[in-house]
């Protein structure tokens, strides 16, 4: 099937208030371009590099949004353009979107992301991290960031019954977390859900899905 057919396909399953970013992380500027053609407007890449690089060359009406780990030294190549952060893992990082942005007098949307994986290897804060950073003073200084809502990446398992409890216990922190936080309203985004299991993440309360392979094939590394 062709990119445009998987997105259309997708796009049928999909509730209307989720929201859907295409990730095009390793693919060609040609395939994005294919999918911008088809209506797409939101793209998700996890290198900053490629994402700056594919941003000088495609319209610029697209909303980029990181959705790797992001190291602090690179904010200052995406804090021109980038529309959302997901992988928000620590205070420091948001103290440095915040310089970043303010540099180009923007408000960078971000999202903090929890870790509900078992394995090792994703990365997030706890509940209880993010909590914290959402309750300090220093937080409420950060005039050129937004946190709009929480990311989380299941356990890479075939185990449906482990990835709902994960993406339930997101949804739920997300609750928490909304509940107590000062501006509720822009406290609003779930992102969750990848090609193999964004069914279930929107059945558990996703409002934004990640979907790379399911668009664009395979990737070749
Ligand atoms: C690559 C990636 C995705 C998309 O994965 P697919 O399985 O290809 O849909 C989603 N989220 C993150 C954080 C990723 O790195």
């Amino acid at each position: 099937m062709s990119i445009q057919q998987n997105l259309n396909h997708i796009k049928e399953t999909l509730p209307e208030q989720v929201t859907l970013v295409a990730v095009s992380k390793t693919k060609p500027v040609s395939d994005l371009q294919e999918a911008y053609d088809a209506g797409q407007r939101i793209f998700g890449e996890n290198k900053i590099q490629e994402m700056a690089e594919k941003h000088e060359i495609l319209p610029k009406d697209i909303e980029w949004h990181m959705i790797g780990h992001v190291q602090r030294n690179k904010v200052k190549y995406m804090a021109p353009f980038v529309s959302l952060i997901h992988g928000v893992e620590n205070e420091k990082l948001l103290i440095e979107i915040n310089k970043q942005a303010a540099k180009h007098n923007r408000v960078i949307d971000c999202l903090l992301q929890i870790k509900i994986a078992k394995e090792d290897s994703k990365f997030g804060m706890t509940e209880a991290e993010a909590f914290d950073i959402l309750q300090s003073p220093s937080f409420s200084e950060l005039k050129n960031i937004n946190i709009v809502g929480v990311m989380g990446m299941a356990t890479f398992t075939e185990n449906e019954s482990q990835i709902k409890t994960e993406f339930t216990q997101l949804k739920t922190i997300f609750n928490t977390l909304k509940a107590h936080h000062k501006f509720p309203t822009q406290f609003k985004t779930i992102s969750m859900g990848m090609s193999g299991d964004y069914q279930l993440a929107v059945a558990c309360g996703s409002t934004m899905v990640r979907i790379g392979s399911s668009i664009f094939g395979v990737r070749n590394y």
